[in-house]
């Protein structure tokens, strides 16, 4: 069992830290990298906190072990979107979308780990006249990263020709 903890430093009233915890060490699937980085995003957000106070177990004071056995430094850029964030992506559709904007990059990013924005953009589609399988398509997790943005965006070029 590793755990990666999410540390917060804040004072009373809130959590000096909230774990959230892997099973294995060394190596994760693509989802349970997923899952981690929408739960360490979703404190993230809620918190207001820097992707530096994202902690890796090993990297508290006074424990012998290195785990969670990866580079939390990878970890950490990739929750402040500094690299391209692949899990975001499943395997097979990594995207091949190019950005000169770091910051349209890291709102795209941010896009596809938000599971509210993904039913926004979903609904949106489907009141600009998608069918309505793609409500159920989403609920059920079968619904590709591609599929969301291009309904997001077509939902928007429907409402606006
Ligand atoms: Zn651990």
């Amino acid at each position: 069992m590793t755990q990666k903890r999410l540390r917060t430093g804040w004072a009373a009233r809130t959590p000096t830290f909230i774990n959230i915890c892997l099973v294995g060490n060394g190596s994760f699937t693509e989802e349970q990298e997923r899952t981690f980085d929408e739960r360490a995003r979703y404190w993230m957000q809620r918190l207001g906190l820097p992707a530096s106070a994202v902690k890796g177990h090993k990297e508290f004071p006074g424990q012998s072990t290195n785990c969670p056995g990866i580079d939390m430094n990878l970890v950490r850029a990739r929750l402040a979107g500094q690299v391209a964030d692949t899990s975001a992506l499943s395997k097979n559709e990594k995207s091949d979308l190019k950005f000169t904007s770091g910051t349209l990059r890291k709102e795209f990013e941010t896009f596809l780990g938000s599971k509210a924005q993904r039913e926004i953009a979903v609904k949106a589609a489907v009141e600009a006249g998608y069918s309505e399988k793609w409500i159920k398509v989403l609920g059920e997790g079968r619904a590709a990263d591609g599929d969301i943005v291009m309904l997001g965006l077509g939902a928007l070029i429907r409402a606006n020709k």
